[in-house]
C-alpha cells in the first residue's frame, strides 16, 4: 500500500504491587506500537502522588531509552499527526490540570466543540483533539476530580462524541481509565499479567505471564486503581464498526486486534483472492511488511513459489505514516529488487491494497527494470474509493487511484506499468468482515 495515514498507539501499565515500578514494561508496550505513529511520543507517569509527563518528538527509543523514573502507574502514546501539526505541543500524553490522556482517533468535527468550550472560557494550548476531549470532561463534570467515575465520563463520551472513533486512557489520582467509542470503530484491549494490569491499542504481548486478555467492548469503559479493575456497561448498540484496515494494514503481524489474529486473517485473504484468481505465474512477491502473509496465502492456494525479491529498506519507516510532500521520495528509496529472482519470471505481487498508487507504480517498473517478464498485482483489499472520517487520513477522495479511474482498468495498467491488477472480489472480503460489525466505508463508491 502507498499509504493511507492513521494512528495512533497508546499503552497504559499499573503495577499490581504499588512498590513495582512499570516505566521499562511501559516502554516495551508502547515501542511494540511504534508502527502505529512515529511524529511524537510520551509518558505520563505518577510520581510522589503527582502526575508528571514527558514528552518529544520522533521514535520512543530515541526519547526514552534512558528514562530513569519509577513509578506504578503510566499511560504512553506514540503519534501519528491526524489533526495538529506535527509539533512538541501537540505530542501527548495531553496534561492539564491533573489529568493527563492519550486519544488515538478522530473528532472529525472538533471545532465544533472547541467554540462551545472557548465560549465557556476554555483556551487551547494546542491543535489536537486530545485537548478537546479532556477540556470537554472539565467542562461537563467539573474541576473536582472526585466526581470523574468511569461511568459518568464514558455517559459523556458515549453521549457527546457517540459517532467519533477513538480508544482512550486517562491517568488521574491514582487510577487508569480507558474507554472505547460507542462502535468500537479503534481496538483496545486489556491484559491481566502476574504483576500488572496492561491496556494496549493492539495486543502484542505474547502469552508469557498472562492471566487474561479483554477486548474492550463498543462504547465500554475500563477502572484499574490498587484495589484492581472494573469494567463498565458496553453502549447499548450491538452493531459495530470496527476498522478493516486495522487488521489488513495498521496492526502488526504479530499482534491480535478485535479479537483476531492478524497473521491468520491476512492469510485467508491471501487465499481467497487466490482461489478467484488464475494468472499464469513463476513467483509470488509480497509486497513487505503488510502484504507477506496474503502473498503467503495466495502463493499457498495456488502452489506458486513464494520469492522475496522486493527488498524493503528497514530506515524507511513506513510510507503511509508519511506526509505528502515526502511520500514520493520515500516510495522511491524504500524498495530495491534482487534482480536473479525476478528475471525472465512472470511476477505476482500481492500487497493489502492501493491508495494512490504510487508504491505499485514504483515497484513495477523497478521489476520490470530487473527483466521480469510480466508483473501482475493482486490486492487482498477492495479498491478504496472514499474518504475516512474517523482517524484515517484518507482525506482527498480525488487522489485516490480507483476513484480517479473508476472501473477503467486498462487506464490503471497503463498508468502504473503493469501487466494486470485484480482485488478480491467484494463477496469474498465480505465474507470474512460481515458489514454488520465493520466499517467499510472507504470501499464504498457512494
Ligand atoms: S472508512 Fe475505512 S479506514 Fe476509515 S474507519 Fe472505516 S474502514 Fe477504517
Amino acid at each position: 500500500m502507498s499509504k493511507i495515514n492513521h494512528e495512533c498507539g497508546i499503552a497504559a501499565v499499573f503495577a499490581k504491587n504499588k512498590k513495582e515500578n512499570i516505566i521499562d514494561k511501559l516502554i516495551f508496550l508502547i515501542s511494540a506500537l511504534q508502527h502505529r505513529g512515529q511524529d511524537s511520543c510520551g509518558i505520563a507517569y505518577i510520581e510522589d502522588n503527582k502526575i508528571k509527563n514527558k514528552t518529544a518528538l520522533g521514535l520512543i527509543k530515541d526519547n526514552f531509552s534512558n528514562f530513569n523514573k519509577k513509578s506504578y502507574a503510566a499511560i504512553a502514546h506514540t503519534r501519528y499527526a491526524t489533526v495538529g501539526s506535527v509539533d512538541i505541543k501537540n505530542a501527548q500524553p495531553y496534561y492539564f490540570s491533573n489529568v493527563a490522556l492519550c486519544f488515538n482517533g478522530t473528532i472529525f468535527d472538533s471545532l465544533k466543540y472547541k467554540n462551545i468550550l472557548q465560549n465557556a472560557g476554555y483556551n487551547f494550548d494546542t491543535n489536537s483533539d486530545s485537548e478537546i476531549i479532556l477540556k470537554w470532561l472539565f467542562f461537563k463534570i467539573g474541576d473536582d476530580l472526585s466526581n470523574w467515575t468511569p461511568d459518568k465520563i464514558r455517559n459523556i463520551l458515549n453521549n457527546d462524541f457517540k459517532d467519533k472513533a477513538y480508544s482512550l486512557l486517562i491517568l488521574l489520582n491514582d487510577k487508569i481509565f480507558a474507554f472505547k467509542d460507542v462502535y468500537s470503530y479503534r481496538p483496545l484491549v486489556f491484559v491481566e499479567t502476574e504483576n500488572e494490569y496492561c491496556i494496549l491499542s493492539e495486543d502484542c504481548l505474547d502469552n508469557k505471564n498472562v492471566i487474561k486478555k479483554i477486548e474492550l467492548k463498543n462504547g465500554q469503559g475500563l477502572e484499574i486503581n490498587s484495589r484492581g479493575y472494573s469494567f463498565s456497561k458496553k453502549a447499548q448498540n450491538d452493531n459495530t464498526k470496527k476498522c478493516v484496515f486495522e487488521i489488513i494494514y495498521f496492526a502488526s503481524k504479530k499482534s491480535n486486534v478485535f479479537d483476531l489474529n492478524v497473521k491468520e486473517k491476512r492469510i485467508l485473504l491471501g487465499e481467497l483472492l487466490a482461489k478467484d484468481d488464475n494468472i499464469q505465474a513463476d513467483i509470488v512477491v509480497p509486497v513487505m511488511n503488510s502484504g507477506f502473509w496474503g502473498a503467503f496465502g495466495y502463493s499457498r492456494e495456488r502452489k506458486i513459489k513464494l520469492s522475496f525479491a522486493i527488498k524493503n529498506n528497514k530506515n524507511i519507516l513506513r510510507t503511509f505514516i508519511e506526509k505528502p510532500k515526502t511520500r514520493l521520495n520515500m516510495v522511491d528509496d524504500k524498495y530495491s529488487i534482487i534482480d536473479y529472482k525476478v528475471k525472465n519470471k512472470n511476477v505476482v505481487v500481492v500487497d493489502d491494497s492501493i491508495v494512490r498508487g504510487h508504491t505499485v507504480k514504483k515497484i513495477s517498473s523497478l521489476l520490470k527494470s530487473a527483466g521480469a517478464k510480466s508483473v501482475h498485482f493482486r490486492l487482498f483489499s477492495p479498491p478504496i474509493v472514499n474518504v475516512c472520517h474517523w482517524g484515517v487520513d484518507i482525506s482527498n477522495r480525488d487522489e485516490l487511484l480507483a476513484y480517479k479511474y473508476k472501473s477503467k482498468d486498462n487506464e490503471i495498467i497503463e498508468k502504473l506499468g503493469v501487466d494486470s491488477i485484480k482485488y478480491i472480489s467484494d463477496e469474498l472480503f465480505y465474507s470474512v468482515f460481515d458489514k454488520n460489525y465493520w466499517c467499510s466505508n472507504c470501499f464504498k463508491m457512494n
